[in-house]
C-alpha cells in the first residue's frame, strides 16, 4: 500500500510504448508511463479496431495504439467507462467479482494504463472523449479560472463555484437548474471522437442516466451520436448491448463506484456491495453483447482514502493562504491562483517549506515542462493555476473558508499522482 501512495512519474501523451523502441524516440528511455498506455488512447485505438482510424492532435497512429492496447478487429464495439475503479481499487476486490477476475487471468489485462492528470473525472472524461489532453481541452480540474471574468468555475455544471447556494422554496436542496457560465462547447473545442465517428456515417449510443443526457460535462467532453438512457442500471446496460446489432460504437457510463466510494470510503462494505453489482452489469453485458462485439473496460480514475489526522485547511495556515486569490482543482490536486502582485515562485517556495514530503509543488511553468498536461494551448494556459500542487500519501489539503465541511472531509478522494490514483484497468474481453 506504501507503495501504491508514492507519487509516481508524469505521465506522458503519445502514440509510443514505453520500453518497446515502437513510435519513437521517447519510447525508448525506462519507466516513462504513459504513451499508447494511456487513457487519451482508448477511443482512438477503438476507432481503429472497428475500422474507422480516427486520429487526433496528440494521437496521429490509432492503428499503432490498437496493436499497443492489444485490440482484436471488430465489427462493433462496446467502451465502459467505470466511474472511480482505479486498477488497484479493483485488483485488490477482485474476490468479489466473478466476471472481472475470469478477465483479469489473461495477461493481457494485467497492465493498468495511466489516466490524465489531475486524475479527476472532468478532466479524464474530456481527455477521453477528444483523446487528447487537459492542455487542449481546457478541461484541467473540478474547479478552475474561467479568464474573461475572473470567477473560478466548477466543470461538471460549468456553474460559478464559489455562488452563493440559491436560497428560495427547497431551501439548499431545491433543484435549480443552473445556467452555465461558459458554454460548454466554447470551453472544450477539441471535437469528440464520437462525433467525429458519427460524422462518418459510424452509429454512436451513449447510455447513461436520463440526467446526464445533453448535460454541461457530457456536451464538453462527450458530445456526438445518440444517447439512451434507462431506469435502472441493468437497463443501461442493455440499451448498450442492443445499440450495437448493427456494426458501430456504444459508450456504457457506470457512476455507482465513484459516488459511494466519496461518500463511504472504497475501503467500505457499501463500496463492496456496489463493486458486486457493478461486476454483475458488466457480466450481463458480455452476455447480451452480439457475438464478435469488443467489449473494453477502463476508468477515469482510483481513489485514495484519506486521513484526518493528514487534511490540512488552507483557512487556518496563513503562510499557504498568503499571496493565493483563488483555490482551484480538489483536495488532492490544488489549482492555486496568485493575487495579481504575488510572484508564484514565492507562493510555491511557501508551501514547499510547509508541506516537505506532504505533497509535489510546481509552478505553472514547470508543470507545463514537465507534460503534466500534455501539451498545452495558448487558449488553455491561463485557465491553469500559477501554483499546482498534488498530495502525496493520504494527505488532503482543503479549503473551508469556500468548501463545505463534508467536502472537506470524503473518506475517498483522488486527482493525484499516485499509483492507486492514476493506474486504471484496460480489461480486454470479446463477446
Ligand atoms: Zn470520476
Amino acid at each position: 500500500m506504501e507503495e501504491l501512495l508514492r507519487l509516481t512519474d508524469t505521465a506522458r501523451y503519445g502514440d509510443w510504448t514505453a520500453g518497446s523502441g515502437v513510435g519513437g524516440s521517447e519510447g525508448d528511455a525506462v519507466a516513462i508511463r504513459g504513451g499508447a498506455r494511456h487513457l487519451s488512447s482508448v477511443l482512438p485505438a477503438i476507432s481503429a479496431a472497428i475500422g474507422h482510424p480516427t486520429p487526433t492532435r496528440v494521437h496521429p497512429d490509432p492503428k499503432a495504439l490498437q496493436s499497443a492496447l492489444g485490440l482484436p478487429d471488430a465489427r462493433s464495439a462496446i467502451v465502459v467507462l467505470v466511474d472511480g475503479l482505479g486498477y488497484w481499487n479493483l485488483a485488490m476486490r477482485l474476490g468479489h467479482a466473478p466476471y472481472l477476475r475470469a478477465l483479469m487471468r489473461d495477461a493481457a489485462n494485467q497492465r493498468p494504463i495511466s489516466t490524465c492528470a489531475p486524475s479527476t473525472t472532468v478532466a479524464a472524461m474530456a481527455t477521453f472523449g477528444t483523446g487528447t489532453c487537459p492542455g487542449m481541452t481546457g478541461m484541467a480540474g473540478y474547479t478552475q479560472l474561467e479568464p474573461s471574468s475572473g470567477r473560478l468555475m466548477q466543470l461538471i455544471q460549468f456553474k460559478d463555484a464559489l455562488a452563493p447556494k440559491p436560497a428560495g422554496p427547497g431551501g439548499r436542496f431545491a433543484v435549480q437548474p443552473v445556467d452555465p457560465i461558459v458554454d460548454p462547447h466554447d470551453l472544450q473545442r477539441e471535437p469528440t471522437v464520437f462525433e467525429r465517428l458519427a460524422a462518418e456515417g459510424v452509429p454512436v449510443t451513449s447510455s447513461g442516466l436520463a440526467k446526464f443526457k445533453g448535460s454541461p460535462l457530457t456536451e464538453a467532453a462527450l458530445r456526438g451520436g445518440t444517447y439512451v438512457s434507462g431506469v435502472t442500471p441493468r437497463d443501461r446496460v442493455r440499451a448498450a448491448a442492443r445499440a450495437v446489432r448493427e456494426p458501430g460504437l456504444a459508450y456504457l457510463y457506470i457512476r455507482d463506484a465513484d459516488k459511494v466510494g466519496h461518500n463511504h470510503g472504497w475501503d467500505s462494505e457499501q463500496w463492496i456491495g456496489t463493486f458486486e453489482r457493478i461486476d454483475a452489469q458488466l457480466a450481463t453485458l458480455r452476455r447480451e453483447a452480439p457475438k464478435g462485439t469488443l467489449i473494453v473496460i477502463v476508468a477515469d480514475h482510483g481513489m485514495v482514502m484519506s486521513d484526518e489526522h493528514e487534511r490540512i485547511d488552507i483557512a487556518v495556515e496563513p503562510e499557504l493562504a498568503r499571496g493565493v486569490r483563488l483555490v482551484g482543482g480538489e483536495p488532492r490536486a490544488l489549482m492555486l491562483y496568485a493575487e495579481p502582485d504575488e510572484n508564484p515562485e514565492d507562493i510555491a517556495a511557501r508551501w514547499r517549506e510547509r508541506l516537505g514530503e506532504k505533497a509535489l509543488v510546481r509552478t505553472k511553468r514547470e508543470a507545463i515542462a514537465d507534460g503534466l498536461f500534455g501539451p498545452v494551448d495558448a487558449r488553455v494556459a491561463p485557465m491553469l493555476g500559477d501554483v499546482i500542487v498534488q498530495a502525496a500519501g493520504q494527505v488532503t489539503l482543503v479549503d473551508s473558508r469556500t468548501q463545505s465541511d463534508k467536502a472537506t472531509r470524503l473518506p475517498s478522494v483522488h486527482g493525484s499522482q499516485t499509483m492507486l490514483e492514476m493506474d486504471i484497468p484496460c480489461l480486454i474481453d470479446m463477446a
